[in-house]
């Protein structure tokens, strides 16, 4: 079969028509024919060679939605016609002690849908059945998009380090990632503060569920809200002071790295000992977390607010995304 995509022949270069030859499906694969697929910052940070491990000609994409078109022989738990989606990860070694556990999200195996292959800004995208998570019938095809990698990266880290009722989160960064953690963190109760660059971002981040809204662009701002918060989610997609928000962490509270525009986090060792504060990370989700996260998101009906572009005009999206213009998420239509 031949795959109509859209690649990037050099580094940061603009994205053009390309085409190329789908392997024989495996026993355990699906192919899928693409009717969406989202913009993650990430995609970026890859097209820019900025994480140092992107191959060229470079089709990105890793928000797929779309139907099965193709099933091996060994796939049991989907079918052709499904509608289904995939992210990040698209394959794994299934037998190490993270994958075993239901952590596949961590295993070195990892298969990563536009770095060891070509991504899903294209017509088709096969892979390993197990990486593809059927869409709940109440969610939009185009909605449940960025889904698969912006609202899993959120929601995971809410799991993982146990967000409670109780708590003040503040989000910091509110794009694609950013705006949905404002809503999941609000839906499981938390008192959220939306930190921001934009303040044109106040009314919408208020009406997801945001009690505050802080305006960082002014210098000093952050060095105010000292031992305020239990957690601080970064979705950022570039550096900043993080001592100045680690310090904005209460005792026992922790930082939580998901944004991928830092290189090293720098933060003075006293509060982080004194006070028992911890600064951890989190990577995308499983495909088992995929599935309560996209449960969760239907019952709630928590859906991102996105900006649709026609596939062939990939190019106007990614630009969009670049100067931070995009509210939240771009999704590119078949
Ligand atoms: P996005 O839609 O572009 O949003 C990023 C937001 O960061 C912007 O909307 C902006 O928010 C803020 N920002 C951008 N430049 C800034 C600057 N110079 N100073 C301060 N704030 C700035 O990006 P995204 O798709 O949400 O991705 C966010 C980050 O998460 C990226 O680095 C991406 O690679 C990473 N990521 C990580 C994982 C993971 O598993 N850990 C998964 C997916 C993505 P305001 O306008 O509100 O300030
Ligand atoms: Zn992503």
């Amino acid at each position: 079969m031949t795959v109509k995509a859209y690649a990037a022949k050099s580094k940061s270069g603009l994205l053009e028509p390309f085409e190329y030859q789908a392997k024989e499906l495996g026993a355990d694969q699906i192919n899928i024919e693409i009717s969406h697929c989202g913009i993650c910052h990430s995609d970026i940070h890859l097209l820019d060679d900025a994480l140092g491990i992107t191959k060229y000609p470079y089709v990105p994409g890793h928000e797929i939605i779309g139907k099965i078109v193709a099933a091996g022989d060994s796939v049991k738990h989907l079918k052709v016609g499904d509608r289904v989606g995939v992210g990040w990860q698209s394959g794994s070694c299934h037998h190490c002690e993270f994958c075993v556990t239901g952590n596949e999200n961590v295993c070195s195996g990892m298969e990563s849908t536009c770095v060891t292959q070509y991504g899903g800004y294209a017509s088709h995208f096969q892979c390993d059945a197990s990486f593809a998570v059927k869409i709940p019938d109440g969610l939009d095809s185009a909605d449940a998009a960025p889904l698969m990698c912006g609202g899993v990266t959120v929601y995971q880290p809410m799991r993982y380090y146990n967000l409670t009722p109780n708590q003040k989160v503040a989000v910091v960064g509110i794009g694609g990632l950013g705006h949905l953690a404002v809503k999941y963190a609000a839906a499981f109760g938390c008192e959220v503060t939306a930190i921001s660059t934009s303040a044109n971002k106040k009314a919408e981040a208020l009406e997801w569920g945001a009690e505050h809204f802080v305006d960082s662009s002014a210098k000093g701002t952050m060095a105010k809200l000292a031992n305020t918060y239990d957690v601080i989610l970064n979705t950022v997609s570039a550096d900043l002071h993080w001592d100045e928000y680690m310090k904005a962490v209460k005792p026992l509270g922790k930082l939580i790295m998901i944004g991928l525009g830092t290189a090293d986090v720098t933060v003075s060792a006293p509060p982080l000992v004194l006070g028992q504060r911890i600064v951890g990370g989190s990577w995308i989700g499983s495909p088992s977390m995929i599935e309560e996260m996209l449960e969760f998101s239907a019952r709630k009906k928590i859906a991102p607010k996105i900006e649709k572009f026609e596939m062939a005009k990939v190019n106007e999206g990614i630009k969009a995304v670049r100067e931070n213009k995009v509210r939240y998420r771009a999704v590119l239509v078949n």
